[in-house]
């Protein structure tokens, strides 16, 4: 497939040798943990023995100090390779809370452990059953008692809990109806759940479509120090913000990864496949929406160099960061639905990997934004109209 970027791309060298280490992972090992819905740690630990989970981390703390940029390069190739970064990626964006917001003392106790792989920070406790894309509605809530804090309540969909040792926590510190603003009351905390698991933390797995190793926690008094908060008491919505668009700009370059691996994967297929005597690819039918796939991933691909350049020079790229999770998400789940269709039957097969990446790619449609959500951010946020909900 051409590819008029990669020669100038800075980011070149990274992508060859992270795709050395996916080629020891390939179809066989991904489809395995699927049939038993296992956590990838061996692929986690290479990936963090070889520096490529702390590129983010500054170099003063045990990373390699890399732009984000690095970081999406990483994660599209693991993905373009039929790897799934999905095991781990939250541990590249998470720690941003930690190193913006977090006290020296908090740095020094957790990033370097974080770049040396001794410490997982893996799991991002913020979406609860009943409140679900309203954030601010969560109810589980943390109550400061002497120099601890209380937390009761639960959180759905904590990816990775039971594969991390820290999590970064949201919970309410001030009741709503005492805040001028809902986005007020809210606080950040580095939870050790090493410590906490089977003393008021409690972790349920919840088997998906996919294989994600997301679960329920649930918190009934957990005790965690008062030094466990992250920035400002009840400030802690602006720590998650903060976070985000790096989380978007992250998941799209995943996205971007997934929608290369679709369609050359479609490619060879459509160009191999003899049926009526001649490659099905000779038929437009068959063309048509793998070429529509590409240039929706090359828009998305783009956006992501974009917002990942706006970001790296500190300069606002909500809305880049946004329209590169959207457009990037319709990429991949585009190339997705073309792969299946050119491999007909085949695309149903285990051993072809397709029905498997198919399925992990329509997640991110959903989470960790919707596609409405964004949508209504850049009517609102960009467009100027009315905020509709
Ligand atoms: C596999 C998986 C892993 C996840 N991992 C994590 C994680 O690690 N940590 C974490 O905190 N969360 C995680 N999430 C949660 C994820 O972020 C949420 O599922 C997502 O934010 C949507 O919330 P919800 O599922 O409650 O949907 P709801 O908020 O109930 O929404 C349902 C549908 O209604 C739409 N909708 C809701 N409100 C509006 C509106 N105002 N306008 C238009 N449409 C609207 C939504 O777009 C969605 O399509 C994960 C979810 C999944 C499925």
């Amino acid at each position: 497939m051409d590819q008029p970027l990669l020669a100038a791309d800075p980011k070149a060298e990274i992508r060859v040798e992270v795709a050395k280490l996916c080629a020891r992972f390939p179809g066989e090992y991904w489809r395995k943990l699927d049939a038993e819905r296992r956590y990838p740690s061996e692929f986690v630990a290479a990936l963090t023995e070889a520096g490529y989970l702390s590129v983010l981390i500054p170099e003063s703390y045990g990373g390699s100090g890399l732009g984000l940029s690095a970081a999406a390069a990483i994660l599209e190739t693991i993905q373009e390779q039929g790897c799934n970064g999905a095991a781990c990626h939250a541990q590249m964006y998470i720690m941003g809370a930690i190193l913006r917001h977090g006290s020296e003392a908090q740095k020094q106790a957790y990033l370097p452990g974080i770049a040396s792989g001794a410490l997982r920070l893996q799991a991002f406790g913020v979406t609860e059953p009943t409140s679900g894309t309203d954030t601010t509605a969560l109810r589980t809530f943390a109550r400061r008692e002497g120099d601890e804090f209380v937390v009761n309540g639960q959180k759905i969909w904590t990816s990775r809990a039971e594969h991390s040792d820290l999590m970064l926590l949201l919970a309410r510190t001030t009741p709503r109806d005492q805040v001028a603003k809902k986005t007020e009351g809210l606080s950040v905390f580095i939870v050790d759940m090493r410590k906490a698991l089977g003393h008021g933390l409690a972790i349920r797995p919840i088997r998906t479509m996919m294989n994600h190793n997301s679960c329920e926690v649930f918190f009934d008094n957990m005790r965690i120090p008062a030094d466990s908060l992250v920035g400002q008491l009840d400030r802690g919505f602006r720590v998650i913000l903060d976070g985000m668009n790096a989380e978007r700009l992250l998941i799209a370059a995943e996205c971007v990864g997934d929608a290369k691996w679709f369609i050359a994967k479609s490619v060879a297929y459509a160009n191999e496949r003899q049926v009526f005597g001649r490659a099905i690819g000779k038929n437009q039918g068959v063309q048509f929406p793998i070429a529509r796939a590409y240039a929706q991933m090359r828009a998305a691909e783009l956006m992501v160099r974009e917002g990942c350049m706006k970001f790296e020079a500190g300069l606002p790229c909500g809305p880049e960061a946004n329209m590169a999770k959207l457009l990037a998400a319709e990429a991949s789940w585009a190339a997705a639905e073309a792969a299946v269709q050119t491999h007909g039957g085949f695309g149903f097969a285990e051993e072809y990997d397709v029905e498997r990446k198919f399925r992990e790619t329509r997640l991110y449609q959903v989470a960790p934004i919707s596609t409405n959500l964004i949508l209504s951010y850049l009517a609102e946020h960009v467009l100027g109209l009315s905020r509709s909900y």
